[in-house]
């Protein structure tokens, strides 16, 4: 009986392990090389790999999108060093992605000049991930935003396509990057207590946040979707994206890579938006399925004391 009893629980761990790994998500992280107000590049380079030890210890097969601008000095020199670190990324296993070249805000630019950014963000990136056997395949959008009428969204999406890239979306849209500015911030001010508080604060708020667009898929779709986490390349995922990706794993995430996330046939949900704002793909997918205004609610948002010693307003 005792046996019986013991392969029935066996078998029950088994099954509920199974159900956990259904949940698979892709780390996408942005503003390469590096958001920080740092400007020792030997400092720069090090947080970028600490970064990088998280991922591989995780197994992450992140990718990386890269705002070229920031490998130049104010004088428009390559700074050797910030390309060190691209190289590092894709030394490493991983891949990178074209985030336009200066992350200019698409509502303010005409097309023209926003297609300009697009293919100035490509002149160093595309040589360096061919050399490493990779394409550059994967855009993301500056603040994610797509154009907001119907005309700049559509001639957008045609120019990405003819120039080969696939829109990278983001599902686990989120403050990150107020908790960044102030991580960095009390570190600055050898408010060493205070960068802890912060950090702690960040990994509970981005399960919550994984939690909260966890429920908006199930809602959408009936199930869990490959989600597509955004995060940026900064001091306070130096520090703490590990212990983000164990709590993730933990709560049952496998990570995958983008392309596998893609595969995910939520993808192909239909989008209508066209929008000031840049959202969650969930969000645009929402709107343009006109779903019922409660489905919003019960976002999880910044702690007060995180933007209040940022200077951010949510
Ligand atoms: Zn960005």
């Amino acid at each position: 009986m005792k046996v019986l009893l013991a392969l029935l629980i066996g078998i029950g761990i088994a099954l509920g392990l199974q159900a956990q790994s259904t949940k698979k998500m892709t780390i996408t992280i942005d503003d390469l090389p590096m958001v920080t107000l740092e400007e020792d590049d030997s400092m720069r380079l090090q947080m970028n790999l600490d970064l990088l030890s998280h991922l591989s210890e995780y197994e992450v097969p992140a990718i990386g999108f890269v705002n070229e601008k920031k490998l130049f000095n104010n004088d428009g020199q390559l700074v050797p060093i910030r390309k060190q670190m691209l190289i590092e990324w894709m030394e490493a296993g991983f891949e990178l992605g074209n985030h336009t070249y200066s992350h200019p805000d698409y509502n303010a630019l005409e097309s023209e000049a926003f297609f300009e950014e697009v293919m100035k963000g490509e002149v160093i990136t595309r040589p360096l991930v061919h050399h490493y056997n990779q394409e550059l395949k994967y855009f993301r959008h500056p603040y994610l935003h797509r154009g907001n009428t119907p005309e700049k969204v559509e001639v957008l999406e045609n120019f990405l396509s003819e120039k080969g890239y696939i829109e990278a979306p983001v599902t686990i849209d989120n403050s990150e990057w107020i908790f960044a500015r102030a991580y960095e911030l009390a570190l600055r001010r050898n408010q060493r207590l205070m960068a802890s508080r912060i950090g702690d604060a960040y990994v509970d708020y981005m399960l919550d946040k994984t939690n909260y667009y966890e429920s908006n898929a199930q809602e959408l779709f009936g199930r869990d979707i490959s989600q597509t986490l955004l995060i940026h390349d900064n001091f306070l995922n130096a520090a703490y994206l590990g212990r983000l990706l164990r709590a993730l794993s933990q709560s049952g995430y496998e990570f995958i890579s983008l392309k596998e996330a893609l595969e995910d046939p939520a993808y192909d949900s239909e989008d209508t938006t066209s929008l000031r704002a840049g959202i969650t793909w969930l969000h645009r997918w929402a709107i343009t399925k006109k779903v019922d205004k409660s489905f919003f609610q019960g976002e999880p948002s910044c702690p007060q004391f995180v933007q209040d010693y940022a200077g951010i307003t949510e």
